[in-house]
């Protein structure tokens, strides 16, 4: 396993590895891993002859009064971790080895879907992850790279990158791992309070009777998002946005589910914790 932190270090690296024919996927995280993470990490080494596990906290994409400073940080820990789940390299770049000027001139947008649903509570965050995703592409160059279907958003809008910008490269999308209790498992976890951890999984209860609803008939877009609302509301949760959207598009619909493959997408707080989570209907 090797620890890096520069972008020429990686290249002359990889540089060996392309010589010698070898596979290499990619799994971008922000760190603090968990088993989620992991679910990634492991999925690559399965997939290719080399897992490169990123690990940055990348600045530009948290808002002013986002938790930048406060996102959990344990860098030893998930060397250990990604090593011992089949990474052959964990890139940890500072800040300034990124962006040597501060924030960078040449940014990635999604002109359509960026300031939608999560978008539109987190200005600039889209962009800040597509500009960090793409570079994090043209670094390592990686034949795979695995995202999670829990930021579905976000994931959505790497898969259009990379089709509208013709990276070369294949997407994996892997499935939310989620602690017994339904509740994803996510970093910001750990923000919760006991009694607030103990409520949160209201969210994906409300999810999964929405889709339960929709399976037995129920295809009216109101009736769903209110029974997703009244989970969460029962459990004291907050709920900043719910929306259904049409999975190949990721554009709201209206008023009636008619047989495209709809998701759920939610945002909710429980105290000042931020959770988000989705879930398909078919
Ligand atoms: P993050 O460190 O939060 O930026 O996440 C890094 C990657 O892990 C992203 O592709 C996430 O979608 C994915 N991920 C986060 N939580 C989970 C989870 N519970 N299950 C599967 N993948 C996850």
């Amino acid at each position: 396993m090797q620890f890096i932190q520069t972008i020429q270090n990686l290249r002359e690296v990889l540089e060996d590895s392309r010589q010698n024919d070898l596979s290499v996927g990619l799994v971008p995280t922000m760190g603090a891993l968990h088993e989620g993470h992991l679910s990634l990490i492991r999925k690559s080494a399965s997939q290719n002859d080399l897992t490169i596990v990123s690990i940055f906290v990348n600045p530009i994409q948290f808002g002013a009064n986002e938790d930048l400073k406060t996102y959990p940080r344990r860098i030893e820990a998930d060397i250990s971790l990604a090593q011992s789940h089949g990474a052959r390299i964990v890139f940890a770049p500072s800040v300034l080895e990124m962006y040597p000027n501060n924030k960078p001139m040449t940014l990635i947008r999604n002109a359509q879907i960026e300031s939608l649903y999560c978008g539109a509570y987190r200005e600039g965050h889209f962009q800040g992850v597509l500009t960090v995703v793409a570079k994090l592409f043209l670094i390592c160059n990686p034949d795979r790279a695995y995202f999670g279907t829990k930021d579905y958003q976000q994931l959505f809008l790497i898969e259009k990158m990379v089709e509208d910008l013709n990276f070369n490269l294949k997407i994996i999308r892997v499935p939310t791992l989620r602690e017994d209790s339904g509740l994803a498992l996510s970093s910001r976890n750990e923000y919760l309070s006991e009694q607030d951890h103990l409520n949160a999984p209201a969210i994906f209860q409300g999810l999964e009777a929405a889709k339960k609803a929709y399976q037995k008939g129920e295809s009216r877009v109101s009736f769903l998002i209110d029974i997703v609302r009244q989970s969460i509301e029962l459990k004291k949760g907050q709920v900043q946005y719910i929306e259904i959207v049409d999975s190949s598009t990721l554009l709201p619909i209206l008023d009636e589910i008619k047989g495209q493959t709809a998701v759920i997408l939610v945002a909710a707080f429980w105290g000042k914790t931020r959770l988000i989570d989705n879930i398909e209907l078919f």
